[in-house]
Formats: structure tokens, sequence, C-alpha cells
């Protein structure tokens, strides 16, 4: 139900004795106002009652109302698009001629062999590269650090970064926050399967991340960060990298880890609106008694109601590393983007009132520490092709994508070791033209 708030602007009452300053206010002001506003959700009043401190730039890093609020306004322009979401800015062009002729080439501050633009997944490309020999580089617009929220994420996939050295054994002991046995999946009224070992692992990627950049510099890796991709121009010779800090930087290879929401993905996918999306919104509470396995996927509900809009809800829950009565709850559903689709935050709302049911709590009795949300894009013609000659996607720009998540840094170990490889063998061979490129990103049948 709306509020309404009558207000009486000043002005009405006041004496005859005012500056010329109160008297144009007291003019403007000569009026009573309506107005009308709508009461707080308890999504709002949940999430601005917490302090939210720490917020980074890759998904799932942001936990404050006002950035829920601007991710809603995307997902409202993406569900609202016909077929475009936004013209793309055009930011890859092709300059016919060697760079090294060009006016451009005095003016290069760097010249590496490879470029990575974003550095949340970017950093373990990079470093996997740096331990080949390569001289690698990351432009990373804000500072390359990892969220507080835990990602999930099995040891065998952790195990595939030691095999390729971008992590030693004992950083997994290092940056594990927690672990459980067994986990459920479930559709309730069918049965249960209870499996062991599967995304089992709580990882701060905070510590996570921390660790390999650390191992990224030791080994010779330069870091850019709070800065920004402007444009690149591809020579016959070279990627050239404008940043909008203004520094120009080459490389032979340019390597786009810059997330679902790469303005380079846009150009290359012309603005289009995705054809799917993951929505995903959940918690991380304190107060759970009973803490001690989790579940990778639940569904307790037939296809739901939500907004102006039906979904068939599902769940994901894990003990989070925090302390032994944390809990991260995920509840998530897949659309097609339409105007009458669900709001994050009216997801949400849904998700307070369910949420206590599936776990077997009362709201009451939890502190929440933190608010959590997302949209995980999905096109049909995924993985995506290299578009340009000398640069690939990689992470979730590659729509390389696990197809529960639609996206995930688990997703993205168990292709490390083959992308690696990979992408050296392309550097040694010189096969850096789009066709080349785009035989590292095929289309593959992938597990989870
Ligand atoms: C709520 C939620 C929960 C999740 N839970 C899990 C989980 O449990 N397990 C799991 O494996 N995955 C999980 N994920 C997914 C995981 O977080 C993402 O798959 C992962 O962050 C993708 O990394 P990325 O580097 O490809 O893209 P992003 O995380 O989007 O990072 C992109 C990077 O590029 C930078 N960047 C962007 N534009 C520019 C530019 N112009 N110039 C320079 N830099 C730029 C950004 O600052 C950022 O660092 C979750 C995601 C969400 C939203």
């Amino acid at each position: 139900m709306a509020l309404l708030h009558v207000q009486l602007i000043n002005g009405l009452f006041q004496g005859p004795k005012q500056s010329p300053l109160s008297q144009r206010r007291a003019r403007a002001g000569r009026c009573l106002c309506l107005q009308t506003q709508a009461p707080p959700s308890r999504t709002q009043r949940i999430m601005e009652s917490l302090s939210v401190s720490g917020e980074v730039g890759g998904a799932g890093g942001a936990y404050s109302y006002s950035a829920l609020k601007r991710l809603d306004q995307l997902w409202s322009s993406i569900c609202s698009a016909q077929t475009v979401v936004e013209e793309p800015k055009k930011v890859v062009s092709s300059v016919p001629g060697f760079f090294g002729n060009s006016d451009l080439a005095d003016k290069a501050v760097d010249t590496f062999d490879v470029l990575i633009c974003g550095g949340t997944l970017g950093v373990f490309i990079a470093t996997a590269l740096c331990a080949k020999g390569l001289r690698v580089g990351i432009v990373e617009r804000n500072v390359l650090k990892g969220r507080e929220q835990e990602w999930n994420i099995s040891r065998k996939e952790l195990l595939e970064l030691v095999e390729i050295g971008v992590l030693v054994e004992d950083d997994i002991e290092l940056v594990t926050a927690a672990k459980f046995n067994p986990n459920r999946c479930g559709f309730e009224g069918k049965g249960d399967i209870w499996v062991e070992d599967i995304l089992n692992l709580g990882v701060s990627p905070a510590k996570l991340i921390e660790v390999v950049k650390n191992r990224f510099i030791s080994l010779g890796g330069v870091i850019f960060e709070g800065n920004s991709v402007s444009s690149i121009s591809i020579y016959e010779d070279a990627a050239v990298l404008q940043l909008n800090e203004g520094n120009i930087l080459s490389s032979r290879l340019v390597i786009d880890a810059m997330g679902n929401f790469s303005p380079i993905v846009k150009q290359i996918r012309s603005g289009r609106k995705p054809d799917g999306v993951c929505l995903v919104v959940g918690s991380c509470a304190r107060g759970f008694k009973d803490n001690s396995t989790g579940d990778v996927i639940y569904t307790s509900s037939l296809v739901k109601k939500v907004g102006a809009s039906e979904a068939q809800l599902f769940w994901e829950a894990f003990p989070a590393g925090s302390g032994p009565a944390d809990r991260t709850t995920y509840m998530f559903t897949y659309l097609a983007p339409q105007p009458q689709s669900p709001k994050l935050e009216e997801l949400l709302e849904e998700y307070w009132k369910l949420m206590p049911e599936y776990q077997g709590v009362s709201l009451d009795d939890l502190e929440i520490q933190r608010v959590l949300y997302g949209i995980f894009p999905t096109y049909c013609d995924s993985p995506l092709p290299a578009a340009f000659n000398r640069v690939l996607q990689f992470g979730d720009a590659s729509g390389i994508q696990s197809p529960v998540s639609f996206g995930g840094f688990g997703s993205l170990t168990r292709h490390l070791k083959r992308l690696s490889t990979g992408i050296y063998e392309a550097m040694s061979d010189n096969l850096l033209d789009s066709y080349s490129l785009s035989l590292l990103n095929p289309y593959m049948r992938s597990p989870t």
C-alpha cells in the first residue's frame, strides 16, 4: 500500500520580514504538495540495515541496495528490448598495415606477448601463461581483488590449478574457508540423491585471488589496476590497447576476460538481447543449527507466480566459512527475458518468504551477513567464436558456460589446462587469426 506523505512546504505561514532569497523560496513553495512514496520493501529494509564494505569488480562482488537497483535497471532494459538492448560502442577496430609503421608506435609505453582485459578470472589464465614463459599484463578497471562471498567448488577443480602451476597444493588449504559432505540433489516428492565431494568446498575468492595475484607478480606479470580499456586496434603484427587513463599498450594477443557485460562481447553480439537468463538471489546468514551438509540443487515447488510472471524456483545452499552456524542460500530461476519478467528485488521478496520454510528456520532467528544477487545471460550461439584476429574471450565473456549456473569460476577451471596449452601453441605458431582462435572455444558438453 502506498504511503501518503502530506508535506506542507515552508512559506505558507511566514511573516513579512524575509530576505529576498527566503521570499523567492516562499513564493516557489506556496503550495501544498502531495507526494506518494512506496514503503521500503523488506529487501530494502534488510539491505539498508547491513553495513556493506569491500565491494569488488567481479560478478557477485556488490552487496548494496543501490547496486541491486542498478542491476535491476540493467535487467529491465534487457527485458524491455525487442532485439537490441543498446547500440554498442565500437571498441575493437581492424587497422590495415603494421603497428611498427604507425603513428602510435612511439607512444606505446609497454609491449607484451599477451594482455588480459579484466582480472577476476583473468588473473588465472594470466598466471598460467606467465608460468609458460610469456610476458603478460593485466588491465583491471578496479583494484584486482576477489569478493568476500565464497565460491563453491570441488577439490578436483582446484587441483587442476595446481597441475598448471597457478597454485601449489598447500594453497588449497589456505584459501578453503569451508568443507562439508555429503551434498544433496533433489526434487521434492521425487527422492534425493546424496553426492560426495561435489561443490563441497567454500573457497574465499578474496584469498584465492590474492595468492594468484602474488604468484603472477612473482613470475614477472604486470598489473595495470584502476585502468579500463577504451579501444583496441588490430594491426597485422599487434593488438594495441588504448586505456581510458591515457596509456597505450601493445601485445600479440588480447584476452577479453571482462565478464558477461564485456564491451567487446557487446560489440561482437551487436548489443543483442540474450536468449535466456539465469537470475540468482540469496543471502549468507548466521543462525543455522543444522549446517553440516549442502544442497547442490533442490526444488521444493512447482512453477510459481513471481511478480507478473511465472518461474520455476531452484535452491542451492552451503555451509559458509565465516562461522559454524553461517550458511549461504541461493534461489535461482531460468527465464527468457520479457517485459513482465520479475525484477531481482521481486525475487528477493519471494526469497524472504520461501527460504525459511526451505531451510527449516525462522527469519527472526537469522542474522543476515550479506544479500546476494546476479544475472547470467546466455545466447544460443555459445561459446562465442573469436570475431577478430588477436582477440579471444575467456571466463564468463567466452560463453563457455556451466549449464546450471550459466557461468562460474568452477566451470572455468575445467578448461584452464586446455586453454593455456592451446593459447601457448597458438602464440608459438603465430596462429592468432580469428578462425584459429575460435578453435579454442568450441562447443563442448560440460558436466555441471
Ligand atoms: C551471486 C553469485 C554467486 C556465484 N557463486 C559462484 C560459486 O559458488 N562458484 C562459482 O564457481 N562461481 C560462482 N559465481 C560466478 C562467478 O562469480 C563468475 O563466474 C566469475 O566471477 C566470472 O569471472 P569473470 O572474470 O569471467 O567475469 P567478472 O566476474 O564479471 O569479472 C570481470 C572483470 O573485468 C573487469 N572489467 C570490466 N570491464 C572492464 C574494462 N572496461 N576494463 C578493464 N577491466 C574491466 C571487472 O572489474 C572484473 O574484474 C557466482 C556469481 C554470482 C553473481
